[in-house]
């Protein structure tokens, strides 16, 4: 996880880097807001924390710049003092969280691993392709809006096809991802699984998304 800091007050700097490093993020130092612009267009930081109070630019232009340029990384932004005016400032030019100074450590540990967890689930918790929808954190999946039981293996051969969406899985990727072992005899297997989850995704919908490719595996696409 590689963090950038933006904080021009050199003792804050060094005791935030220390946390930091500590529990083994990767973190790189801005001392004013141009320096931490660059940074955050060239590099692809997990989270970044940000000071208001910072030369050339401030915190909350910073911020406004990132987003206006679609750089949707996690910010947490320090404001010096418990003020509301800086905590509304921050949270409308787009920061995800704040923290007043002074603050613990642990206070800002706990606050950015809260935010990476966040943008983790924002990113991979849904999968989708056609009208065909997996929540991977609540083990659901809806095709047209419809929830669809599965077990939980068909669960876990249908979320490896949509991992792979587009792109041919033959048998053998499929008993070693889903299966975990990598036996010739799981052949059958897999294709006995794959009819089951045909018949409750694909049946009944005019659009098939589960194609066989002969002779080499299958793929799930829409066509
Ligand atoms: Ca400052």
């Amino acid at each position: 996880m590689r963090i950038l800091l933006v904080e021009d007050e050199i003792r804050m700097a060094g005791f935030i880097t220390r946390g930091l490093k500590e529990e083994d993020y990767i973190v790189d130092v801005a001392n004013d807001g141009a320096k931490a612009l660059f940074l955050a267009e060239v590099n692809p930081y997990d989270l970044i924390i940000l000071d208001i109070i910072l030369p050339i630019k401030d915190g909350i232009t910073v911020c406004r710049e990132l987003r206006s340029k679609k750089i949707n990384v996690p910010i947490l932004m320090l404001t010096s003092k418990d003020k509301v005016r800086d905590k509304v400032l921050g949270l409308n030019s787009g920061a995800d969280d704040y923290l007043a100074k002074p603050f613990a450590s642990e206070e800002l540990l706990a606050r950015i691993s809260a935010l990476l967890r966040r943008d983790r689930q924002d990113k991979t918790g849904i999968l989708k392709i056609a009208d065909l929808e997996m929540d991977q954190l609540r083990h659901k999946v809806r095709r047209a809006g419809e929830e669809i039981p599965l077990t939980s293996k068909e669960f876990a051969l249908l979320e490896y096809l949509m991992l792979n969406a587009t792109f041919v899985v033959t048998r053998t990727m499929i008993s070693e991802h889903v299966w975990h072992e990598d036996f010739d005899s799981l052949t059958n297997v897999i294709d006995v699984y794959m009819n089951f989850l045909r018949n409750k995704i694909d049946k009944g919908h005019k659009k098939q998304l589960i194609h066989t490719v002969h002779g080499k595996g299958y793929v799930l696409r829409e066509e």
